[in-house]
């Protein structure tokens, strides 16, 4: 009976699994302390644990103990519209579908415009689980370089036309980019908007820091760039901003695609997770939203500035850093002699020194950038990021002396 195989469908072939989700994973079994700036999670004291305790006990309903609406509860769609109001995008029911996180809304993003060999354009770097999640539908993957204003929009057209195929979906990570931290300037998004319109390509607008942004003044979002444009398909979650573990996100798409991604979501899970969604609802209701986003933006701002001062302590001009105006992460990239290792060896000696990050090359489907790294400044204290940084000088030291 050992030699019989399940009959595996060909797209397994491109289930490769994420070297990011797989971190939690490897530092949760280590038995030493570790300064983890790997994951992209909320820091412990950014998550409002005592009101969702609070809030958890009068979510336990039978109403929302059985199945809910697939395109969400209308309680939670309500409130959200009713946030989204105060801010500089507000949207309608008709274009909103509740989903399980971002990652639902990328997998529907492709369900929906991505066939086996079709090219998809993505930033590189890149949140790999997005690109992954394009990779699983048998896309051509396109990498296209990133520079301090984000994809370089400028080289799409050749970069495409060597490819001898058009496009059907961008994949960007507008603001405060997953790794980079870079943010796409006005003029590029006004052009990729351009460019998608002459290859009738999808925008997959990737956004789950937009809220985050601690300087600099916002950038305006494709969909008020192009309004009522059914090319642009936005993702957004409330993941980084109340709590990953919730699972709670949304698509605000064109209200053509809605009944599709309610056929998609009943093919897959009936229904967003209910009593999440209610969290979430009443959390809103009650009005701490927008307190709380002020609190989590000086809070990464410090935390933020402190990780550029560490760095420049420690490790001075050995590295160069993104200086990114909001979101979690700082890019880095080694400088002279440091160049020579390899980030994802340094990653075991750095692991023994007691800090984690995620290396470059795990941050593009083809496995370059391994000459650098991208560290998270939002999950740690001040302390914490100053001692993390110390011990990734010191396996720096460690690595060049091998
Ligand atoms: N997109 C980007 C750019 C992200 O950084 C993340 C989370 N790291 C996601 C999507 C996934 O969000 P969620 O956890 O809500 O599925």
């Amino acid at each position: 009976m050992s030699q019989v195989r399940p009959p595996l469908a060909a797209r397994t072939d491109n289930l490769v699994g994420s070297i990011i989700d797989s971190s939690t994973s490897l530092l949760a079994a280590q038995t030493h302390d570790i300064v983890s700036l790997a994951m992209g999670a909320p820091a412990d004291d950014a998550v409002p644990l005592e009101t969702f305790r609070e809030i958890a006990g009068s979510s336990m309903e039978h109403s929302t103990l059985t199945y809910g609406a697939s395109e969400g509860e209308p309680r939670l769609v309500r409130e959200l519209l009713n946030y989204l109001s105060t801010t500089a995008d507000p949207t309608s029911e008709d274009r909103i579908v509740i989903t399980a996180g971002g990652m639902q809304g990328l997998d529907l993003a492709c369900k929906l415009f991505v066939d086996p060999g079709d090219l998809v354009i993505i930033e590189s770097p890149t949140y790999t689980n997005g690109s992954a999640t394009a990779l699983s539908y048998g896309a051509d993957l396109l990498e296209v370089p990133v520079d301090t204003d984000g994809m370089v929009v400028e080289q799409l057209p050749d970069l495409v036309a060597k490819t001898g195929k058009t496009p059907t979906a961008i994949y960007t990570i507008p603001n405060f980019q997953n790794p980079s931290g870079t943010t796409l300037s006005e003029e590029r998004r006004r052009r990729l908007i351009e460019l998608a319109h002459e290859w009738g390509a999808v925008i997959i607008d990737d956004d789950p820091y937009g809220l985050l942004r601690f300087a600099g003044d916002d950038v305006p979002s494709f969909r008020s760039l192009s309004p009522n444009d059914p090319l642009i398909f936005s993702v957004r979650t409330f993941s980084k901003i109340l709590a990953p573990g919730l699972r709670v996100g949304w698509v605000d798409v064109d209200p053509s695609l809605k009944q599709l991604i309610i056929n998609a979501k009943q093919a897959m899970d009936t229904c967003t997770n209910v009593p999440a969604q209610h969290l979430v609802a009443e959390f809103i209701r009650r009005g701490g939203l927008d307190e709380h986003l002020a609190g989590l933006r000086s809070g990464y701002r410090e935390r933020k500035n402190a990780m550029i001062g560490s760095i420049d302590k420690y490790l001075g001009d050995r590295v160069r850093t993104t200086d990114p105006d909001g979101g979690f992460f700082l890019w880095v990239t080694l400088q002279g002699d440091d160049k020579a290792t390899s980030t994802q060896k340094l990653f075991e000696t750095a692991l023994a020194e007691g800090v984690a990050f995620i290396p470059g090359p795990a941050l593009s489907p083809g496995g370059y950038f391994d000459d650098a790294l991208r560290v998270c400044f939002a999950s740690s204290t001040p302390e914490r990021i100053d001692e993390g940084v110390k011990r990734l000088a010191a396996a720096l030291d460690r690595a060049a002396g091998e």
